[in-house]
């Protein structure tokens, strides 16, 4: 089932424009990583005048992957700092996985430093594995807190890994991460104490510190200290709690000078509702309606306890929030033509870029995919606004067997007249965002005008 509501006229509602606040360019940022770790691999090399016999390669080897896993750890924990540059410049989206992507390599690295440097050792030394890694752990310093570093990092990996992150609920995966700001903390102290270029290059030892200290005061400003700062200045509470269908409420905060929280159409926050069981757990929900200076709203699916909660809030609770987040809005827009295509909830940051994404007459379009009417949200509101703002809104309602694929190249360019002339932002299941990028790409969407935000963590 299809149905199209072309309107007349244009209105933005109540959205502002927001200030310009400082992005940092993907490609910037990973050539500021790549940078680091020439850097690192320099140091190395400067402090090693030669590598003479098997032994010497493999403590080398070790010395090496030793340094860069201590590198990445750090990179690791800055990328989730929650710094503002980043996650307006690069994306929540992306940096997630980035973060899942240095995860791996920073555990990789770390299994490789402690197998060659143990095996290096033990040829030096010339004794078999076991008793190197004995000596190693109680008598090296600090190598000891080492180990159970490389224990709590080896952890979670495992329950990052895709095969058992779906199965854990978002608030334990959550905090499970916390063990990597205790892991870089234990391993600190062997890198320096046994580090040979930290003993013998000062320079070296004071750049370690800069980077450590300088990832820590991020972690402790953003993570911490902001969302303090911003509950002090902005007084966030439930204001009301309204259901749009089964299983999805819409929660409406209110709250002081919340234009100066600069949040964007199409962008999340962390939210902890501060009531006896939900205030330790920070979920993160899109903004569904373009912000205003007095009420945010966000709604909401239950997937799980947290999410089905927050239908018994009571107004007046008060809120947290983590924010605002997320690359996904109208900012660095280089196409005339809009189209947003959403899957079940991820109407959510639709809805608000629905109603505000500059566009004239006719060159906006909302493709809205539910498996049944009754799960489309905001219905009267979409049709209110595509109404107003001369804009098509196309629902695809139905399981894939009775209505067929609606995401196949030819499927797309039949709905979306000039599809190839559009910029498209993509939110929904994974695998519904899989199909429609890729009919996107061969409909000759260029990859750099195709946006998309995932819900999963
Ligand atoms: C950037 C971002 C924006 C989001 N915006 C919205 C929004 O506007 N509205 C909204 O309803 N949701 C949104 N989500 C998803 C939402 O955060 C989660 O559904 C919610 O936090 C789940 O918490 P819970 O405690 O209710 O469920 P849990 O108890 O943590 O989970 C119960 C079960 O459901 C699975 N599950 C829960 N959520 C998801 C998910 N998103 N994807 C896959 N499996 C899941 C879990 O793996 C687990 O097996 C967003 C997520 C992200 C990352």
């Amino acid at each position: 089932m299809t149905t199209t509501f072309p309107g007349t006229s244009v209105t933005t509602g109540h959205a502002h424009p927001p200030r310009r606040s400082v992005r940092a360019r993907p490609e910037a940022v990973l050539a500021l990583i790549a940078a680091g770790v020439v850097a690192v691999v320099g140091m190395w090399w400067a402090n090693t005048p030669s590598v003479a016999g098997f032994d010497d390669w493999l403590t080398n080897a070790g010395r090496i992957t030793g340094l860069l896993a201590g590198y990445a750890i750090a990179v690791l924990l800055a990328l989730m700092a929650r710094v503002p540059a980043l996650e307006r410049g690069v994306g929540s989206d992306r940096l997630a996985r980035w973060h899942s992507m240095g995860g791996r390599y920073v555990v990789g690295l770390a299994v490789a430093h402690m197998l060659l440097i143990i095996w290096g050792y033990a040829l030096t030394d010339r004794t078999d594995v076991v008793r190197e890694t004995v000596t190693l752990n109680l008598t090296y310093p600090d190598v000891l807190k080492a180990t159970v570093a490389l224990l709590l990092l080896v952890g979670v990996g495992v329950v990052s890994a895709r095969k058992i992150r779906p199965k854990l609920r978002y608030e334990t995966w959550f905090h499970l991460h916390f063990y990597t700001y205790l892991a870089a903390w234990l391993a600190f102290g062997h890198q320096l104490a046994t580090g040979a270029e930290f003993a013998v290059a000062p320079v070296a030892r004071t750049s370690w510190y800069v980077l450590y200290l300088g990832v820590a005061a991020l972690i402790v400003w953003y993570r911490f200290l902001t969302p303090v700062r911003l509950a002090v200045r902005h007084r966030l509470r439930v204001s009301r709690v309204v259901p749009e269908a089964p299983g999805v409420v819409s929660v409406y905060v209110t709250g002081r000078r919340l234009d100066r929280l600069r949040a964007e159409p199409g962008q999340f926050f962390r939210w902890r509702f501060l009531t006896g069981h939900l205030w330790w757990s920070p979920n993160p929900y899109s903004l569904s309606a373009p912000p205003g200076a007095s009420e945010m709203r966000i709604t909401v699916k239950d997937l799980g306890d947290q999410s089905r909660s927050l239908a018994g809030l009571r107004p007046g609770t008060r809120v947290l929030a983590e924010g605002p987040y997320g690359a996904f809005t109208a900012s660095g827009r280089r196409a005339r033509k809009v189209l947003l295509v959403a899957g079940g909830v991820g109407i959510t940051p639709l809805r608000a870029l629905f109603e505000s994404v500059p566009a004239a007459s006719g060159d906006l379009t909302l493709l809205y995919r539910a498996r049944d009417e009754r799960d489309l949200v905001f219905r009267a509101e979409l049709e209110e606004i595509a109404r107003a703002r001369g804009a098509t809104l196309r629902y695809c309602v139905g399981p894939r067997a009775v209505i067929g694929d609606p995401f196949t190249p030819a499927t797309l360019a039949g709905l979306v007249p000039d599809l190839p002339r559009h910029e498209a932002y993509v939110c929904g299941p994974a695998e519904m965002t899989r199909a429609v990028t890729a009919a996107l790409r061969a409909a000759g969407v260029p990859k750099r005008r195709i946006h998309h935000e995932s819900f999963e963590f």
